[in-house]
């Protein structure tokens, strides 16, 4: 049954840490990870470290679900991890629910990953022969069996060893031997930021996560960086030469909180941005901007200030309807979708309406808005869309669905207008969208299939593989 709403890409993960001896890191990472909840909402888990053993405790479900307040209270430590996930269907378990942690030679070690390797599958393989066994079907795990192959070299040096192994995307934040480290890999794919409290650190996906604990943002972490946080502070390593930075151009699109700065872009000035480029390449005539709320609106608003229309909310969305409403039936389909979003008649009714949203992936929730506001009395419906035609799946922490579920795998502009039927369709141009974004140091492969990282064989086509990406 089509559900509204879950035609969009799905953020993966979200990882937080902090080393902060004279805190309560249990509880700052639990507020870290509440920020964070957006990017991933199936499973969240926190590992604390008094420097010798880990704490670990995650389950399935929101974090306000997963953590009570006696949970919280009873994890006592100088430092600590976190992580929320999304996963794809079958992959809902809690052994792949993460922080992962380990005990190996050196005492123990606790990781959680955001991001997806290009390259599990292979080092799977080779890890099995040479005897590794594996307790998840989640990449994340490969990584953390690396790390523990060169435990006769010290932790940093089997840190650049690892990084020297793994392809792909990957924001790491790892406990081990009482220090924190943070990595990135040598694209900054995936975001990763670090903050000060007091004067102690902290490492984020997202800027609006250490603005929730109160830490002051120091800056991101750079890609190919290892950064190591302990009793002395905080000090770096260059672990792998940074290549051309590709940071994900999705998050700034959907994903990341609007209040985030993710490599200097803050997100909700890059899609307002985005909306003037709408403006210059597609200026309509038309009585009345709308958003797709809440992605689109940013956009929605830099499109009507540049042109100069009125921007009025013709879509209002319900805040309260989380993941387990029960599901309507088939019959009662147009329940769920104005559970989540309606349209409002006295904003649109008898007007020229441009509806701006993030992006279209497989074109069904953008049917039902066109025609939810057409039924509310618009004249016309133009539809812009803030991203190029998703057209290529993601292999480096995304779920895109897979090609040929991807509206603009399967049809040209026209078709796809047709498909949704809406007046006339405009997706920003990629120049645009490089435009609004002040740099082409951003990953595009799924809007134009140029991956910047190679993708084996063996992993690609597997963007629902057995191993889960996380
Ligand atoms: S392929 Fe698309 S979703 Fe994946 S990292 Fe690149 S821009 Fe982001």
């Amino acid at each position: 049954m089509f559900e509204f709403g879950e035609d969009k890409p799905k953020e993966e993960c979200g990882v937080f840490g902090i080393y902060a001896p004279d805190q309560e890191v249990a509880r700052l990472t639990y507020y870290g990870l509440y920020a964070l909840q957006h990017r991933g909402q199936e499973s969240a888990g926190i590992a604390v470290s008094d420097g010798r053993s880990i704490a670990l405790h995650k389950g399935m479900g929101l974090v306000s679900e997963v953590f009570s307040d006696s949970v919280v209270e009873s994890m006592m430590g100088k430092m600590a991890i976190g992580h929320v996930r999304y996963s794809t269907t079958g992959s809902s378990l809690l052994a792949n629910a993460q922080p992962l942690v380990v005990h190996y030679q050196k005492g123990m070690m606790a990781l959680a990953h955001n991001g997806n390797l290009t390259n599990a599958l292979e080092l799977r393989e080779e890890l099995g022969k040479n005897g590794a066994v594996f307790q998840t079907t989640i990449d994340s795990e490969v990584i953390i069996n690396l790390i523990t192959r060169y435990r006769r070299d010290s932790l940093e040096d089997a840190l650049v060893k690892t990084m020297m192994d793994l392809r792909g995307a990957y924001a790491l934040v790892i406990l081990a031997e009482d220090k924190l480290f943070g990595l990135r890999d040598p694209h900054g794919v995936r975001p990763l930021c670090i903050g000060r409290v007091g004067d102690r650190y902290c490492l984020a996906s997202e800027s609006c996560a250490l603005d929730t604990i109160g830490a002051e943002f120091i800056r991101d972490v750079e890609p190919g960086e290892i950064v190591v946080i302990d009793e002395e502070g905080l000090h770096s390593r260059q672990g792998l030469t940074k290549t051309a930075r590709s940071s994900c151009a999705f998050e700034y699109i959907y994903f990341a909180r609007p209040d985030s700065t993710m490599d200097q872009l803050n997100v909700s000035a890059s899609r307002r941005q985005m909306g003037i480029e709408l403006a210059r390449e597609c200026p309509i005539e038309a009585d009345l901007v709308i958003a797709v709320p809440d992605s689109g609106t940013a956009s929605a608003l830099g499109y009507a200030t540049a042109l100069g229309i009125p921007f009025g909310e013709g879509l209002i969305k319900n805040r309260y309807v989380g993941r387990t409403f029960i599901q309507p039936t088939q019959a009662m389909r147009e329940v769920g979708v104005r559970l989540k979003l309606n349209a409002n008649t006295s904003v649109l009714k008898d007007k020229r309406v441009v509806m701006i949203d993030d992006s279209i992936v497989r074109g069904t929730t953008s049917c039902k808005l066109v025609d939810m506001v057409k039924k509310a009395g618009a004249k016309e419906v133009h539809f812009l869309i803030s991203s190029p035609p998703v057209a290529y799946p993601c292999y480096y922490g995304i779920d895109t669905a897979e090609r040929e579920k991807l509206i603009a795998n399967q049809l040209d502009i026209e078709g796809i207008r047709k498909f949704i039927g809406a007046d006339s369709l405009h997706y920003i141009s990629e120049e645009g969208l490089i435009r609004a974004l002040g740099t082409d140091a951003v990953c595009l492969a799924c809007f134009n299939g140029l991956y910047p990282i190679p993708i084996s064989s063996m992993n690609r086509g597997k963007n629902d593989f057995e191993l889960k990406k996380c």
